[in-house]
């Protein structure tokens, strides 16, 4: 069956890279691709043509929004205890639902950055299984002994075997081994952490972890399949260490200060991705399982994590809007535009911040010709609201704001029941149907 074109008529639309939003332009969609986005004046599609048209023009149309920085570990609480007890089928069943959530917040890409699950989760939304954004994964992390990524509260010998976000390895025929085999269970790229983080608690943010002929060997290999490195990085010796192997991304930079490490960045085109809402969060953390050592290093953390973020915005590096949320009610899948309200709090103006969920965004997810703007040629992802994010950023975290959600030219929320019946949030298996109804239902 040919593809149907979908002509989206909107009175106001944020592209993703044009520096003011454009009124009255239409977006014509075919299949899963935008084909022509155009003033509506300007289109030139005879009425009689077989093509749904969707009537936005009371509507804001932007790029479906883009989490640089999730977990999709399907875990409700930060207690270690409680999670290791959990069944990993359990926790993969809470994820897939996590996956709805974010589709119907208007989330139409995650990167995730450690999960052992996310591969098989991605497979599952992509063959339209399960309903889902787009997710790219680097499987789990890479961390040393004692680093980031290790169990500390286990016996050593317990903690690569029961976790479901890191990979111990020690020395570069180690990582080197790694990296192959998460390349063969499907890795999108890798991932290290080259630095201590708040929930590892033995070790400090503000160190390095690793030594620079391993992280070298693992962006040497991410070369190799034409891929990229991204790195949990505390402080400015970890980040810098993460530069000089070729790193591409840098996650948290919680204490960076050293201008030289600004400098470096910059000259290096490195995304930043900051997750303010993770300071944030786990400062508060104590009832939600966080442990104490955990909550007196976010609350250390806040100040200078805000800073970091101050110095990177001003140094003009570009920012992506990332959460570090996991699912559960602490850091909940679904509430991840919080993060937008944080970078708009730190300085940044509404459309900045959108362009940190959307264009910047989809750097970090290495995918920058496919998502992240509304243009001909790119993937048919479109979030619809129904007041002005520009004038109000917290329009993007209301529910009742999310009037339509279409992934890959699939029409996956329709309040309105504009491209169809009205739909909260509708199967991929009945998309096909809604879209080959006739005319006059609509
Ligand atoms: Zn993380």
């Amino acid at each position: 069956m040919e593809d149907r074109t979908i002509v989206f008529a909107v009175g106001r639309l944020i592209d993703g890279r044009s520096p003011e939003p454009r009124p009255d332009v239409s977006v014509v969609v075919r299949g899963s691709r935008i084909i022509e986005v155009r003033p509506t004046e300007a289109l030139d599609i005879p009425e009689a043509s077989d093509c749904l048209r969707v009537d936005l023009t009371d509507r804001v149309l932007l790029p479906g929004l883009i989490d640089s920085h999730v977990h999709l570990w399907g875990e409700l609480t930060l207690d270690h205890f409680h999670n290791i007890g959990v069944p990993k089928e359990v926790k993969i069943l809470r994820a897939a639902r996590d996956l709805e959530s974010l589709i119907k917040a208007g989330f139409t890409s995650v990167r995730d950055c450690g999960s052992k699950f996310a591969v098989h989760l991605r497979t599952a939304v992509e063959e339209g299984t399960l309903l889902g954004p787009r997710i790219v994964t680097p499987y789990c992390w890479l961390s040393h002994t004692s680093g980031h990524g290790d169990l500390t509260f286990l016996p050593p010998e317990w903690a690569d075997v029961v976790s479901i976000k890191s990979r111990i390895v020690d020395g570069v025929d180690q990582c080197r081994k790694a990296c192959r085999e998460h390349f063969r269970i499907g890795a999108d790229f890798l991932k290290v952490v080259t630095s201590g983080g708040i929930m590892s608690e033995i070790v400090s943010a503000k160190e390095a972890q690793f030594t620079l002929d391993e992280v070298r060997t693992v962006v040497e290999e991410a070369d190799r399949v034409g891929t990229f490195v991204a790195s949990h990085a505390g402080g400015n010796a970890g980040v810098r260490l993460a530069l000089e192997a070729g790193v591409k991304t840098i996650e948290h930079g919680y204490f960076l200060d050293d201008p030289e490490v600004f400098e470096l960045m910059l000259e290096k085109r490195i995304v930043y991705v900051p997750t303010l809402c993770v300071s944030k969060k786990l400062a508060q953390g104590a009832a939600y399982g966080v442990g104490s050592i955990a909550v007196r290093k976010a609350q250390e953390t806040l100040g200078p994590h805000s800073r970091a973020f101050q110095l990177a915005r001003c140094a003009g590096i570009p920012i992506a809007m990332g959460t570090d949320f996991v699912g559960g009610p602490l850091l909940p899948h679904g509430e991840n535009a919080q993060e937008l309200e944080n970078l708009v709090e730190g300085g940044m103006t509404p459309m900045q911040a959108i362009m940190a969920a959307t264009r910047v965004a989809s750097m970090a997810l290495g995918l920058p010709d496919e998502i992240g703007t509304i243009q001909e040629g790119k993937s048919a992802d479109l979030l619809v609201v129904d007041d002005d994010p520009l004038g109000n950023i917290s329009v993007l975290t209301k529910k009742n704001h999310i009037r339509m959600v279409v992934k890959e030219g699939q029409v996956l929320v329709d309040k309105d029941g504009k491209a169809g019946a009205p739909c909260e949030i509708r199967s991929p298996f009945t998309v096909s149907a809604a879209a080959s109804a006739p005319a006059g239902a609509r």
